[in-house]
Parts: C-alpha cells; sequence; structure tokens
C-alpha cells in the first residue's frame, strides 16, 4: 500500500505518462548536493574511504552549499559538508579538522532549525566539542539546546544522558581520538588507568505482550556470544538467554540486577564473567524463539525475545544448548554455526546463495485492497511462486512468513540479518486513487528527495507510530552501514529483467526503479529491493495480479534480475 508515495512522485512524472512508455526518469528539483551526499554514503559502507576521496567530496560539497545555500538544499548540502568535514577529522586526527567540522554542524543547526537533521547536527556538535575539542561548555549549550528545542527527538534523551555527565568530566581528562562520535563518552573520571576497555553503559528492558526486548548500551562496539538454556514446560519453553561481552566490563554504578514487571521477562543479571568479559543473564518465564541484532551508532545490542516462535521463518527456532563454558560463535545462534566459514564469504558480499522473500503484509494488515484482492494475499502467493522459481534456479529461499500472519515491519529485515541472507527481497502491489494508474516499479533504500517525500514515506510506513524525523534520523544512521549501491543495483536489474518478462505478454508500464525511506528496507545489512508487481487499483492489473500466470512471468523476471545482479559482483570479485 504505497499510495501516497506514489502520487508524490507522480508529480515528478510527465504529465501523461504514455502505455508501454520508455522509462522517464523522475526528476526531482536537482539539488547539487545529491549527487556528492550519495558517494559520501556509498564511500562510508566501504571499510577504508582515503581522506583524499573525502577531501574532494568536501569541495564539492562546499560549491553546492554555495550555489543553493537556502531552505532545504542548503540545509542538506551543509549537513552532509560537516559529516565530510567529521570523516576527514577522524581520519585526520587534527584538531582544526575538528573545529571546521563543530563549525559547519553548527551552521546547519542555527540556520536550518526546521531541517530534519538538525537535532543530529546538535547532538554531533556536542559530541565533538565533548570527546574532541574539551570544550565541555560548548558541548553542555548544544545538549541543552537540543533537548529544548525538539524534546520530541531520539537524540533528546542522549543529551540527556550526555548532559548528566558533563559536570563530573574536567575539560583536561577528556581525550579519545579512538572512539567514533557520536557514541556517547562515559564520563572521563569513570576511566580509570585499567578502563581502556569497552564500557556496558547501560540495560534497558522492555516487556510488550509477547516479547520482550533487551537493549545493551555500549560505548564501542564489541564481540559477543551468546547462547539459550531452555526447559521444557508443557509446550512452551521457560528459559534464560545470556549474552557474553568479550573485553567489555559494565560502567561503574550499573545495577547488577533488575526484575522486570509486565510480560515474560522477569529478571536481568550483569555480572563479570571472568576477568575478560562480563556476562548478561535474561529469564523468561515463557520463551519460544529469540534474536540478537547488532547497532551501530552507538553500539548496541538487541536481544528479542519472544513467547512463542512467531517469527516465521524457515529456519527452526535455535535448539537448546547445555550449560557449557564453550564460546559459541560469535553472532550466530547455534544452528546456523556450522555454516560460519561460508558466511564470512557471504557477510562480504562475495555471493548470493541466500534469497529471503517477504511478502509484503500479512494477519492484520491486509495492504492495499481492490477489485476484490487483498495485496497481503498477492504478496504471499508471489513469495511462493518466487521462493519456487529460485529453488529451482540453485538459491537458497527464506521467506519472512508463508501463512496469512503479521510481521512487524522492523522485524522483516532483522530476521534476514540473523538468518544471513545475501538477498532481502520484498514484493507488494500498488495503489492510487487515480485508477488509470498501472505498471511496475522497484524501489531501493534511500533518502527521499524532498522533505516532502520524506514526510509521505513516513505516514506510508507508519505501522507503528514513528515520528517523520525519527524516520530520517534512523534512516541517516543506517544508510551508513546498508548496502546503497549495492541496493540499486539490484532494484535495477529486478526492475528491468522483471519488465522485460512481462512485455513478452503485455504491455506494462515501466514506472523505473525509485529511491525511498521504506521502513521495510531499513537496517537490512545485505541488498535489499522492493517490488511493487502492479496497482491492484487499475482493472487491467488487478486482473492480472489474480492470475498465477503473470506472477509466475513476473517471478522469472525478477529471478533473471537476480541472475544479472549475482553476475555483476561475481565479476567484480573475479580474478
Ligand atoms: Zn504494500
Amino acid at each position: 500500500m504505497w499510495l501516497l508515495p506514489l502520487l508524490l512522485l507522480a508529480l515528478f512524472l510527465p504529465a501523461t505518462v504514455c502505455f508501454a512508455a520508455k522509462a522517464s526518469p523522475d526528476k526531482a528539483p536537482e539539488n547539487p548536493a545529491d549527487a556528492p551526499v550519495q558517494r559520501l554514503q556509498t564511500l562510508l559502507t566501504r571499510k577504508n574511504a582515503s581522506k583524499d576521496a573525502l577531501r574532494k567530496l568536501e569541495t564539492e560539497l562546499e560549491q553546492a552549499r554555495s550555489a543553493k545555500s537556502d531552505g532545504p538544499n542548503g540545509a542538506k548540502a551543509t549537513f552532509f559538508l560537516a559529516r565530510t568535514q567529521q570523516e576527514i577529522a577522524k581520519r585526520s586526527g587534527l584538531k582544526a579538522d575538528w573545529f571546521k567540522a563543530a563549525d559547519t554542524f553548527g551552521a546547519c543547526a542555527e540556520r536550518f532549525p526546521k531541517y530534519q537533521l538538525a537535532p543530529d547536527a546538535l547532538l554531533h556538535r556536542g559530541t565533538i566539542r565533548l570527546q574532541r575539542l574539551s570544550d565541555p561548555d560548548g558541548a553542555q549549550g548544544d545538549f541543552m539546546t537540543l533537548r529544548r528545542l525538539y524534546p520530541r527527538s531520539p537524540h533528546a534523551s542522549t543529551a540527556a544522558k550526555l548532559l548528566s555527565r558533563i559536570p563530573k568530566a574536567t575539560a583536561s581528562s577528556i581525550k579519545k581520538p579512538d572512539i567514533p562520535d557520536p557514541t556517547p563518552d562515559p564520563p572521563a573520571t569513570q576511566r580509570t588507568a585499567s578502563a581502556d576497555k569497552p564500557l556496558l553503559i547501560n540495560v534497558r528492558p522492555k516487556n510488550s505482550g509477547a516479547s520482550a526486548r533487551v537493549i545493551l548500551d555500549l560505548d564501542s562496539r564489541v564481540k559477543y556470544r551468546y547462547q539459550i538454556l531452555e526447559h521444557r514446560k508443557n509446550k512452551g519453553l521457560a528459559g534464560r538467554i545470556y549474552i557474553d561481552l568479550i573485553g567489555a566490563r559494565p560502567r561503574p554504578g550499573l545495577a547488577d540486577s533488575a526484575q522486570v514487571s509486565g510480560g515474560i521477562l522477569k529478571h536481568i543479571r550483569v555480572a563479570p564473567k571472568d576477568a575478560d568479559s562480563t556476562r548478561v543473564v535474561m529469564d523468561y518465564t515463557e520463551l519460544g524463539d529469540y534474536r540478537v541484532t547488532a547497532l551501530d551508532s552507538p553500539f548496541r545490542l538487541v536481544i528479542d525475545a519472544f513467547k512463542s516462535a512467531e517469527v516465521k521463518a524457515a529456519t527452526p527456532p535455535p535448539v537448546a544448548a547445555q550449560e557449557d563454558n564453550a564460546p559459541q560463535s560469535f553472532a550466530a545462534p547455534k544452528g546456523t554455526r556450522k555454516k560460519l566459514a561460508a558466511d564470512l564469504v557471504e557477510q562480504l558480499g562475495l555471493s548470493v546463495h541466500t534469497i529471503m522473500i517477504d511478502a509484503g503484509h500479512g494477519g492484520k494488515d491486509p495492504g492495499a485492497r481492490g477489485y476484490g484482492l487483498q495485496e497481503k494475499d498477492v504478496t504471499l502467493r508471489m513469495a511462493l511462486i518466487l521462493g519456487k522459481v529460485l529453488k529451482q534456479r540453485g538459491y537458497h529461499v527464506l521467506y519472512t512468513r508463508t501463512t496469512d500472519d503479521f510481521i512487524a515491519l522492523e522485524e522483516r529485515t532483522s530476521l534476514a540479518n540473523a538468518k544471513k541472507a545475501d538477498l532481502f527481497i520484498s514484493v507488494h502491489c500498488n495503489a492510487s486513487t487515480d485508477p488509470g494508474i498501472h505498471g511496475l516499479e522497484t524501489y531501493s533504500l534511500n533518502l527521499a528527495r524532498t522533505p516532502d517525500a520524506v514526510r509521505v514515506a513516513a505516514r506510508e510506513n507508519s505501522v507503528t507510530d514513528k515520528n517523520i524525523s525519527d524516520l530520517q534520523m534512523i534512516l541517516t544512521d543506517l544508510m551508513l552501514t546498508s548496502k546503497i549501491k549495492e541496493s540499486l543495483d539490484l532494484a535495477r536489474g529486478l526492475q528491468r529483467q522483471g519488465l522485460a518478462a512481462l512485455r513478452d505478454k503485455w504491455a506494462v508500464n515501466d514506472h523505473g526503479n525509485r529511491e525511498a525511506p521504506f521502513y521495510v528496507l531499513m537496517g537490512a545489512k545485505m541488498p535489499s529491493s522492493l517490488v511493487e508487481m502492479g496497482y491492484i487499483t487499475n482493472k487491467t492489473e488487478a486482473a492480472r495480479l489474480k492470475t498465477d500466470v503473470y506472477l509466475k512471468i513476473l517471478a522469472n523476471g525478477i529471478a533473471d534480475g537476480i541472475g544479472e545482479y549475482k553476475q555483476q559482483i561475481e565479476r567484480y570479485t573475479a580474478k
């Protein structure tokens, strides 16, 4: 159900869209910052972005900024200029570079207070002032402004946390060029000689209905391993999950134990496991499945536990493990341990073996409706057809759902991450208030081109009620770790081949491959794409979507697109 973004995107299309017209690139008003920003984001997903490449982007963004100094275009150029300078400073370690980045973030926040990333800019400047420039007073001002002007921003609580630590810090003891910001620093007074170890800063438990989430906030990346201990109890499982944070220790003053009420999670304990690691133990009254996800910027581990094995996956929940101290493989449930070596290659993005297919919507969320069809049914039929085609072509296929079940959007990519899928493909049907609109289009994740598009996509995405700036900020964070460029290549291949297949039989409109901040794609660590198979609100296309033959032909096209993408990356990696 992507009705509203479509309406918006339609504004950028020529007034008349011919049937079976050639791809008409949907040009938003040009912002000279778009191209360098995109390259920055691509660059930062790579391991070793060079200082030279960043300096070049800096120059380009400075030019973009002076070309469009007002409005959202100027805001975007300014913010990403600051981000570029921050990346340069991280690499050079020069104070001058940190000053420059702080100034540009400041300019962004002050000149464009309504820009979605204005709170980010404040947080960045405050963090730089605190950690790099020995300026706790300046930092304090930034964090207070952030809280005052943007109380609903998720950064407001980070700012509050940082603020509470500032009085304890003394300017001379603030240092640490080795920890990436905006990771909040622990109070300097808590850093003792023995304490260059990562710190577990906070443990945040939350029960919600049939699931429970525990978030562990750390001040830098750590290696970790985890294990589930289960006790059979009737049908459900009661049990315990523990996670060992290697080389980390709890922040002084962190509570070592907490009771939790209102759900399946009952109790959490934090204790040193040995000289070198910290163990967090969580006890549950019922435990059917669980998942551990690592998130960056700042680094945190999210432990989700489910009362029942409600997350429908092609693989069973992790098997019970006996109590032992043998290290489990990092970040891999026991069941997938054998695949570790292969996974390593896959994580480097060098292969396409495992594809997770996501049937859009489901259960209480029917998606779009039209001509007697419900989107959730079409997407499920397509998922199964596409899965069959891909299996025939030798791929390993996983599904987010194979039945009519509701799965939250954010769970879908988490699942793909947890199962180490190489590609994530979400299938949907489009909808419009204009019954005349029809055609095929494919999306990959990116910032939308206008603030309006962000707002619209946010509303469209809001199964949960994330506010708009949340979405945009979550996105900028996630974009730095997601595969934007690869996803774009994938979407391009899917659109091209899907269209070619369908056009053998039907005249199908080509809406091209597009970029927008769709929540269902966020956080995917693998290339991901969303295919809008056709308009359920168009009589002709609804009739086609009703038939398996249309879906089969499209599935073959999508499989060709995947093949094309696979060949592309294999070419890169071939010797
Ligand atoms: Zn949909």
